[in-house]
Parts: structure tokens; sequence; C-alpha cells
């Protein structure tokens, strides 16, 4: 694997931090203008086009690049609300569109997307099925033609404001995982309804919602993938999210050490600047740390992935390791300003308030450590392991 960085990628990094920089803080909660403002200048940067192939409009971006340029704009970027709001539709809508969509399906939506004009969502978790995905109640029961829909969806992120909804339903409930169908929703489908905008601990400019579906009929050319390869489309969009959603954290825990390790060095007390105890140096040393080692578990997750190599277990890894690393690394900026860390004005509460969701979306920590202890089960046992 390549460490290095190209030019143009030093680039990408660089000036996607600067553009984060300019965004600035997030908006007043509920300022519906200014949100949808951001989400403009954020398309004409590029953002929602990284991954869009060139063929539909978008950069068609190789996958390292692409999460440095996440990494940059975490860097510079404070609306961590906004990070989540792209990344849901960047690896959520926009990678299953490109990998499964029928060329109707990709010519009506995926120029738009990469332009900003609409936005996606993806309905995959239920009341009653969160980590448990395979057992959703929402029900596609064949009708007519095509499909009539009924159940209903919770915390989906981008649906208040979403075009269209990339749901997931059970055809064949029996059948698990292969009774599985994933379709794709235009926002004015009739039947479907989206609730009240769903109020958070944090992440606030990240808008997210409920969805009921009542009798949504749609035609066959609704179906992402094939009828029954919905569990596919799953697996394909979860890995995506797992290793790639998070990509703007590694940004944030850098600037979250950076400023530590500033303020602990200029605040004095007991006439010594507070990083020469070897308590405080201990915190910046563990967050420096955990930086790395998410770094080098991103970077070989995006390099397999551009080399055509399976990384669902690495996604897994990702997810896990770089989620519980930006929740630690924002408690110790909070704990290390002191009182002050703990005031509104400066950012350290809301990235705390705003990180504490990282280990739940997405596949909790819990969910993550099954997946990786399941991989060590199912793999054949090591030479030496097998000799005793
Ligand atoms: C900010 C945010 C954004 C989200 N955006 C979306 C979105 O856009 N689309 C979408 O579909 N969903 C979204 N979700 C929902 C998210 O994917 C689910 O919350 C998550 O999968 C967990 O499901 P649950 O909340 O029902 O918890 P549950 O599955 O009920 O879990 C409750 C607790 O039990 C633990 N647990 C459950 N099963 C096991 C097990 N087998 N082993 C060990 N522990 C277990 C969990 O780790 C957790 O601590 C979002 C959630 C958040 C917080």
């Amino acid at each position: 694997m390549e460490f290095g960085w190209s030019g143009e990628q030093e680039q990408g990094y660089e000036s996607a931090r600067r553009f984060g920089r300019e965004l600035g803080p997030p908006p007043a909660p509920g300022d519906a203008a200014a949100w949808r403002q951001r989400w403009s200048r954020c398309a004409g940067f590029g953002l929602q086009a990284l991954q869009v192939p060139a063929a539909y409009g978008g950069l068609g971006m190789d996958v390292r690049s692409a999460v440095r340029v996440l990494e940059g704009l975490g860097h510079g970027c404070s609306d961590s609300g906004l990070l989540m709001a792209l990344g849901a539709q960047i690896w959520s809508v926009g990678a299953p569109l490109a990998a499964f969509g029928s060329e109707p399906q990709r010519r009506r939506w995926l120029p738009t997307l990469a332009a900003g004009t609409a936005i996606g969502a993806f309905a995959l978790t239920e009341p009653g099925s969160g980590s448990d995905v395979f057992h959703l109640r929402t029900r596609a029961i064949a009708d007519g033609a095509g499909f009539r829909l009924e159940g209903e969806k919770i915390f989906i992120t981008n649906a208040p404001v979403a075009d269209l909804f990339l749901v997931l339903a059970a055809t064949a409930p029996e059948a698990g995982y292969f009774g599985l169908t994933a379709f794709v929703l235009p926002r004015d489908c009739p039947g479907l309804e989206v609730g009240p905008e769903l109020s958070k601990m944090g992440l606030e400019s990240s808008p997210m919602a409920a969805l009921r579906l009542s009798g949504v009929w749609v035609p066959p050319a609704a179906v992402l993938g094939e009828v029954g390869g919905g569990g596919a489309v799953l697996m394909h969009t979860l890995e995506w999210e797992r290793g790639c959603l998070l990509a703007p954290a590694l940004g944030t825990i850098d600037r979250l050490l950076q400023a530590s390790t500033t303020y602990t060095r200029a605040r004095k007390q007991f006439g010594r600047p507070v990083v020469e105890f070897e308590a405080v140096a201990a915190l910046l040393a563990e967050v420096r740390l955990r930086l790395e080692l998410s770094r080098l578990l991103l970077y070989e997750f995006a390099w397999r992935k551009d080399q055509g190599l399976a990384a669902g277990l690495h996604a897994s890894m990702v997810k896990l390791y770089l989620s519980e690393s930006l929740r630690r690394a924002a408690e110790i900026a909070l704990h290390l300003h002191g009182a002050s860390g703990y005031l509104r004005e400066l950012e350290f509460e809301r990235i705390w308030r705003d990180a504490m969701a990282s280990s739940l979306y997405s596949g909790t920590t819990e969910m993550q450590l099954n997946l990786i202890a399941d991989s060590l089960l199912r793999a054949p046992a090591r030479k030496e392991e097998a000799a005793g």
C-alpha cells in the first residue's frame, strides 16, 4: 500500500480545509434557508459529486482521493451535522444508485444529486428493526404490475429535505436476506408521508424524520437492482457507509488535538504549562495515537476499494475505531479546556454531543464487534492454531 499523497491529493485536502473554514459553524437550528444555501455551496465546491461517475455529471474520484478531501473538509468545518447529511447522501444513496441503478434511474437521479439540486435519504431502520436489519416489517406486496409498500421507517437522515428515498422492504419476509428488495421512491409518491423533524441531542444541522408508507404503489421500474436483491444492495451500502461516512472525523480529531495541544501549552497552573503534567500529556498522546490508527484503518479501506478487494471487515473496523476515537477525542478536548470547554461559546461541547451519535448510526459499536468476531469464527483455522 502506498502511504504518500500526490500533489493533486494534497491540494484536494487543503482546498477542502479552506472551504470548510469558510463555511463556519452550523446555522441556527430551524434556519432552513441557510441550510439550503450551505448545501448548494457544498455542491458548488463539488462535494456531492465526488463519487458520482463522470458519465452522470460527477467527478468519479478514486476512493483514496475522495476520503482525503473529506478529511480536509472535516478539519476545516465544525458543522458536523452538515458533514453527516452530506455523507448520508454520498455513501448511502449515490453509491448504491451508481452500482445497482438501472440506466433510467441513474440518468434521472445521479446528475441532480451531484449538482445539489436533489437530496437523497436512505431508509432502512424501523421502530421494531434497528440493529436486526434482516427482520424488517415494511412489506412490498405484489400488486398488479408493480408493488404496494406498507410500513414505517424511523431516524432517517435527510428525510425532511429529501427528494428521493432509497427504501428497503421485505418482498418475501420468510426468506430473510434473500427476501429483501430495495426501491427508489420520489418524495411525491402518493401515500409516502414524511413526519415532523426529530429533535436530537446533537447533529442539529443533519435533519432527521420518520417516514410512513401507506399503500405506496410503485411500478417494477422503482426496484433498485433485482427483486430479492435488497440484501446485496444493503450490504454494499453499509460497507460504503461504515468505511467512509466518518472520513471527515479524521480531520475533526486532528483539529481537536491541535486545539488541545495549543491550549494546554499556553494554560499555566502551579507555575507551569499544564501540558507539562504527565496526566495531561498522556491524554494528548492517546488522541494522537487514535488519530494515526484511525487514519491507517481508513486509508487501507479506501485503498482496498480502489483495488477492488473485499473490504467488509475493514469497513467494520474503521466504523468502530473511528467513531469511538471521535467520541474520546471530543471528550478529552472538552476536558482539557477546563470549565471553558463546557461553555457553549467554544465548539467542544457541541462536537461532543455530535460525536455521541457516531457509535450508533450505521451499525452500533456492539454490532461492529459482533461482525469482527464473526469473521474470526468463520475463518478456516490457521495452520499453527490447527496444530494446537
Ligand atoms: C444520528 C443518526 C442518524 C441515523 N440515520 C439513519 C438513516 O439515515 N437511515 C436509517 O435507516 N437509519 C438511521 N439511523 C438509525 C441507526 O442506524 C440505528 O439507530 C442503529 O442501527 C441502531 O438501531 P436502534 O437504534 O434501533 O438500536 P437497537 O438495535 O435497538 O440497539 C439497542 C442497543 O442494543 C445493542 N444491541 C442490539 N443488538 C445487539 C447484538 N446482537 N449484540 C450486541 N448488542 C446489541 C445496540 O448496540 C444498542 O446499544 C440513524 C441513527 C442516528 C443516531
